[in-house]
């Protein structure tokens, strides 16, 4: 069943969120492409295009529990925009999955492939359920009747999932099973994030922490720093904020804060990132770690550093903390870690702030690299993925710098001109059919 979606104000639906969707996705998507579209010369009608999704598919996903009884959960895909190529997105498992979250996100995926140039549109889906709540066989069921639910609808050549909240690459496993099944054929390229012996990518998992660090180590080569003298905190020590610190402490920068939800370690002469669990290695274990000094995340954002980069959830940079902030350059690990109110507030001060449409992009881009992989049947090898990635982070990384300084545009207003230029290109040339 195709949904129309309703106009009610989105902002309610994720009050109590800590994610990125509490400052409301479809909301921040909508005001980001409302100014962007200041800075480009580009048709009313293909911004009034872009305000809505091409569809909003809701099904509903009926599960049998291990005692028998059966719950019926409602899942959703959108599709926001394919004018540059199929839908690309996540899908996940949260109780607060709604279609107004789906519709928003998708908007953001179709901005964060633009800015990176890659042969996609923005998608996003998921269930409303609590995975915690699920057994694994659960969880495979549910994947499953899902994956033939969105059967019609999804494909390599029409839309690719990926993995999410909630989601990893075993329930892409299971996904591109079912759809293969059905199919009678394998179809490795209709999700990505699936692991390598299945036709996954090398370098998927550590892809957002690699390109945030190289968008770190750029824009501070760009303000003129050498990486051997500048200072780092990051807040999150999970598969974005671990990955990016250790490469930046591997590149010779100083790491002195890494934090996770418990709070912060702090040592003004450099932590040895790669001695402190991540997330996944040893969860909620930073605190443990000896250090001179602990902080709480609040005291995290406050250091005198020249980089902070929060990378651990969403709307963590706020009016009431804004002003605190002393780095000089914030680069967004996490998805939609500044309000949009704590964004004017770093722009008065003159902090710079790399969007996480730029900066975490590696995930996306090396999904793209896994499709390209599935499609011709050839695995690339590890420092085949990084140096491509690097490649492409450094033509986004320049694409954006240049309408930074040819229109003197705040690094997030210039990836949404740099996104939305190419997509509004595509339309007018493709035309609006019939
Ligand atoms: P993760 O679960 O691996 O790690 C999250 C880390 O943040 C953990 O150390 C956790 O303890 C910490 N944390 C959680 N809540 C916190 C809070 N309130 N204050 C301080 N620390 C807190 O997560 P991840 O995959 O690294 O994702 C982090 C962010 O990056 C999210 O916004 C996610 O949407 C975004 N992101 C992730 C990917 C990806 O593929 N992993 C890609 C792009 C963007």
């Amino acid at each position: 069943m195709a949904t129309t979606p309703s106009d009610s104000d989105p902002e309610t639906d994720d009050a109590d969120r800590t994610d990125e969707t509490a400052d409301s996705a479809l909301v921040t998507a909508r005001r980001q492409l409302e100014r962007a579209a200041a800075h480009v010369d580009v048709d009313e009608g293909v911004i009034e295009r872009l305000k809505h999704p091409t569809r909003v598919e809701q099904v509903s996903v009926p599960l049998e529990r291990e005692d028998g009884s059966v719950d019926v959960f409602t899942g959703y895909r959108a599709q926001h925009d394919d004018v540059r190529g199929p839908y690309k997105g996540g899908l996940r498992y949260h109780p607060a999955v709604t279609a107004q979250e789906c519709i928003g996100l998708s908007m953001w995926m179709t901005w964060k492939c633009a800015v990176m140039d890659l042969p996609f549109g923005g998608g996003k889906g998921g269930i409303a359920v609590n995975p915690k709540s699920l057994t694994d066989d659960e969880h495979e069921r549910l994947t499953r009747r899902f994956a033939e639910e969105l059967r019609d609808i999804v494909g390599p050549t029409k839309d690719v999932p990926a993995p999410d909240m909630g989601t990893d690459a075993q329930t892409m496993a299971w996904f591109m099973d079912a759809y293969s099944m059905q199919q009678g054929e394998t179809v490795p390229g209709v999700v990505t994030g699936k692991p390598p012996v299945i036709g996954g990518s090398y370098g998927r998992e550590e892809s957002p922490g690699r390109s945030t660090a190289i968008i770190a180590r750029e824009a501070i080569d760009y303000y003129g720093r050498d990486l051997s003298g500048v200072t780092v905190a990051v807040q999150g020590f999970g598969s974005v904020g671990a990955n990016a610190a250790r490469l930046l402490d591997d590149w010779g920068a100083t790491v002195v804060a890494v934090s996770d939800v418990n709070g912060a370690i702090y040592d003004p002469d450099g932590l040895d990132t790669h001695a402190v669990p991540t997330h996944e290695e040893e969860p909620e274990a930073v605190l443990e770690q000896d250090a001179p000094k602990t902080l709480s995340n609040e005291e995290l954002f406050e250091l005198d550093v020249d980089v902070l980069i929060p990378a651990a959830v969403g709307n963590v940079i706020t009016e009431d903390n804004a002003t605190d902030v002393r780095a000089d350059i914030v680069i967004e690990g996490a998805n939609g870690p500044t309000t949009f109110a704590a964004d004017a507030i770093l722009q008065e001060r003159g902090v710079h702030v790399v969007p996480d449409i730029l900066a975490n992009a590696g995930g996306v881009t090396v999904s793209y690299f896994e499709w390209l992989q599935d499609i011709n049947r050839r695995q690339w090898k590890p420092e085949e993925i990084n140096e491509e990635l690097e490649n492409k982070m450094l033509s986004a990384w320049n694409d954006v710098r240049e309408v930074v300084e040819t229109k003197d545009l705040t690094w997030r207003d210039a990836a949404y001109v740099v996104a939305l230029s190419r997509i509004a290109e595509a339309k007018a040339v493709r035309g609006l059919w019939p």
